[in-house]
């Protein structure tokens, strides 16, 4: 009897492919291995085995397979059911799921780009014939893809080879090349080596007797070797010996210190930080622990809400040991920019070589000894932290998934497919494994906190920070009336500028936050800070130079640029705004003593850039850190005594109707970088508009009232999470065509379905690339049914594909689009 495979293939096509295999082989495939397919002409893709069967194709003759790539499933069942859930939810194909859950070098192809890795030596010896046939091919090309090196060696079957080359770091994927992991460099310093003995040293202090701050370094030193045994870092020097970076530097000139970096390593958990135990919970910190049991009990998904600083972390820490105690799997989920040395140092302490640190800069290698780890339940990666596609890993026996600062926008994958909430994606594989789901944040979503008034989520919180450290103190700045008298210094009011300098003189750290703008411009009022408002969607409307109109990206409505304010009737409006870069430059003009540091997007490209101004920082190297949402996302500067908001409107004027809640999330988190010690820290915010609601609701803290009034105006406007938004997406090179076919399925959408169509309409950028975007949001109100929309959006899909016109167009859809 004849045998057949279903395979995913890594690629947007809807249905599974069947090939044939022989009987042998059917003794050995099971579905999650890997097989080697012919696709197409002459393509070889890596796919999944989805199921094994005696049923052939009806359409087409079934093709053979080229090989095995796997002695054992590499995913399991359950991880299949999620991936297909995720495909059916987000409304993506299986193949789009695989193609991201997988690493790339698990699912080599005929088109990968294979080139040398010139990071390692090799040693011909060690390598098998084929692999050397290989090594040769690629010391003549630099470059090739996969098809021309089977060709070379005249072989079908290079998969595998390649696979055994990738792990002998013989070669490197053309993708990966820019993310070699570079370590983290921090500064340490020493005695000079010629002044190592007691009579050298004694010599030495002698001839800095007349130089009392130097001797007064060097003394400091030798104690702290001393009493520690420890590498002393520049900074703990600078602060023990109450000296300054320049003392330090003359004395590293003179080469009586000395300076060298240790790397520290976030990858490879080395042993040696030693073990600690994990700490006592303060009793609020107990309460919630109990709480959160009590409602893992009920198997319900559960909130923490804990103020920054209250010590969320520590309550993680107990229920992760106890998970792994249990013998099973912890997944960590935390939003790629917060997965920091700072966070991951702190919990190798408590949990050593049990954490695997799983990312999608990690390259390949690393990636795939992860994802074997975790497959094999070995215990270094029990307890796996990750950025959202860790969740994609093998677990066999997952007992709990925390996913840390559950509010953040970016757990929701934007581009390519599969377009999924990584939150909402984790909570649904937790309920498969049966384990239990915390979800944690200082400033919950609305969605997650509607859910747990509602019930549906248990709820736990802690409203004091740790060791009785006070919230810091808030306040709001009328940058209006200053800039009506002219009191600005640039974009700094008077109390801005008092509080950096107060705070430089004192020798605290300051944050200078500046949200960095979308694409979007907004028209603002130079005199009042008024931006205009859709009237029919509660968002800010946008500014769309080639039409010289406003415009709302959700309903289209739209109005011709205005001559003057509409709030204060000045005909003084910009669309510019100001970013990062402007405010570095004023702030180091107007102190340019302080070292001044930015952390934006520009300056932070590349896998480790951050990290980098982070430890400058930590290590204060830097006095003043300009920067903008990166800087809200988890970090514990201790010595940051003042965090200053050059401009709160921006965030408010946000054309999105997130922008309150988001405003109150990104102000309450930056705010909550200042006086995480006992001083108590300051906030300054500078705005416009000082009596805006949501301002208020920051510096009271009121999460609850901020809460119930976006409750109501998502219930008045209809969002999330009274509904459910699919926002579809159409592209296509012809402007034409783009409209015709946005109009057609508009019509469909409005004729077939009860809820509310709008658009189409162009996004604000509505040229990429050369390809026309226009898009459509589709509002689902409670008691329709998703699943039937989605069923219904598919049907007019497939007839919007049957015009021949339209079926060049690509359409895409963001289910829950955020
Ligand atoms: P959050 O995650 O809520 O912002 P953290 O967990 O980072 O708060 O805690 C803030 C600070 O308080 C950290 O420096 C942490 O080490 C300290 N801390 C929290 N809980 C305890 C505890 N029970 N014992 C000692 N220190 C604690
Ligand atoms: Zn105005
Ligand atoms: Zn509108």
């Amino acid at each position: 009897m004849a045998n057949f495979i279903n395979v995913i293939l890594p690629i947007p096509l809807e249905r599974l492919f069947t090939y044939s295999i022989t009987s042998e082989e059917a003794g050995l495939l099971k579905p999650g291995m890997r097989v080697a397919v012919p696709f197409g002409k002459s393509k070889i893709y890596t796919g999944l085995v989805y199921s094994i069967h005696q049923d052939p194709p009806q359409a087409y003759e079934a093709k053979e397979i080229h090989q095995l790539l796997d002695d054992y499933p590499i995913v399991h069942d359950t991880q299949l059911k999620h991936w297909e859930w995720i495909a059916s939810y987000y409304m993506c194909t299986l193949g789009e799921v695989v193609r991201s859950a997988l690493p790339s070098a698990f699912l080599l192809e005929s088109e990968t780009l294979v080139l040398r890795n010139t990071a390692y030596e090799i040693d011909e010896n060690d390598l098998l014939d084929d692999e050397f046939l290989v090594f040769e091919a690629l010391q003549h090309q630099s470059v090739l893809k996969v098809q021309e090196v089977s060709a070379i060696v005249e072989r079908k079957n290079i998969l595998p080879v390649l696979e055994r080359l990738l792990a002998k770091k013989v070669i490197v994927l053309k993708e990966e090349v820019y993310e070699q992991y570079k370590p983290k460099l921090v500064r340490y310093v020493r005695l000079g080596s010629q002044y190592t003995t007691d009579e050298k040293l004694e010599a030495l202090l002698h001839t800095l007797n007349r130089a009392p701050k130097q001797s007064q370094v060097v003394l400091t030193l030798f104690q702290l070797q001393g009493s520690t045994g420890k590498p002393i870092k520049v900074s703990e020097l600078e602060k023990s010996s109450n000296t300054s970076k320049a003392i330090i530097k003359s004395l590293v000139d003179k080469a009586i210190l000395e300076e060298y970096y240790i790397k520290t390593d976030r990858v490879n958990y080395d042993g040696g930080t030693e073990h600690v135990d994990s700490k006592a919970l303060n009793e609020y910190q107990e309460q919630a622990l109990l709480d959160i049991k009590a409602s893992f009990q009920e198997d319900k998904v559960t909130l923490l809400k804990g103020v920054t600083s209250s010590g969320k972390t520590e309550v993680y820490v107990k229920l992760l040991e106890e998970c792994l105690e249990k013998g099973l799997q912890a997944l960590y989920l935390l939003p790629e920019i917060a997965l920091t040395t700072q966070l991951i140092s702190r919990l190798q302490e408590y949990f050593g070589d049990k954490i695997a640190i799983y990312h999608s800069k990690y390259n390949v290698q690393e990636r795939v000894e992860v994802w074997q780890n975790v497959l094999q339940g070995k215990p270094k990666a029990q307890l796996v932290i990750g950025a959202r596609s860790a969740m994609f890993l093998p677990f066999g026996k997952l007992g709990l998934v925390v996913v840390d600062e559950e509010h953040e926008g970016s757990f929701k994958q934007f581009d390519p497919a599969p377009r999924y909430h990584a939150r909402d994606a984790a909570i649904v594989l937790g309920l498969m494994h049966k384990a239990n789901v915390l979800l944690g944040s200082a400033t919950p979503s609305i969605e997650s906190y509607f859910n747990a008034q509602s019930h549906k989520y248990g709820y736990a919180e802690i409203t004091r920070r740790y060791g009785n450290v006070l919230m810091p103190d808030m306040e709001l700045v009328d940058i209006k009336e200053a800039t009506r008298k002219k009191r600005m210094k640039g974009h700094f009011s008077e109390q801005l500028f008092v509080g950096i300098d107060e705070t430089l003189n004192e020798g605290g750290q300051i944050i200078l936050f500046q949200n960095r703008r979308g694409f979007a411009p907004l028209l603002e009022c130079l005199t009042c800070g008024h931006t205009p408002q859709c009237p029919n969607c509660d968002v800010s409307l946008t500014y769309h130079q080639y039409r010289n109109q406003l415009r709302c990206h959700y309903c289209g409505h739209h109005t011709a640029l205005p001559e003057s304010c509409f709030a204060c009737g000045s005909p003084e409006l910009d669309t510019k705004g100001f970013g990062t870069e402007q405010i570095e430059k004023e702030v180091s003009a107007l102190f340019p003593s302080a070292k001044v540091g930015r952390m934006d997007l520009d300056t932070t490209r590349g896998k480790h850039g951050y990290e980098k101004i982070i430890t400058a920082f930590e290590q204060q190297e830097l006095d003043i850190l300009v920067g903008t949402q990166m800087l809200t996302k988890g970090l514990d500067f201790r010595n940051v005594s003042l965090v200053g908001v050059m401009n709160a409107d921006s965030l408010l004027n946000f054309p999105d109707y997130r922008a309150h809640e988001r405003t109150y999330q990104l102000l309450t988190q930056v705010s909550g970088r200042a006086g995480r010690t006992k001083k108590r820290g300051k906030v300054l915010i500078q705005t416009y508009n000082p009596y805006h609601q949501i301002l208020k609701q920051v510096t009271t803290g009121d999460y609850e009232n901020m809460y119930a009034e976006q409750l109501y105006e998502r219930g008045q406007f209809k969002y999330p999470p009274i509904c459910r938004i699919i926002k579809v997406t159409f592209k296509h090179k012809n402007y034409n065509v783009i409209n015709e076919a946005a109009d057609w399925f508009a019509g469909a959408l409005r004729s077939n379905f009860g809820g509310t169509v709008l658009g189409p309409e162009y996004p604000p950028v509505a040229r990429i690339r050369n390809q026309y975007l226009k898009h459509i949001i589709v509002k689902v109100h409670s008691g329709e049914s998703l699943a039937r929309t989605k069923a219904n959006i598919r049907r007019i899909e497939t007839s919007f594909k049957a015009v021949s016109m339209y079926r060049s167009v690509r359409v895409i859809y963001n289910v829950d689009h955020i």
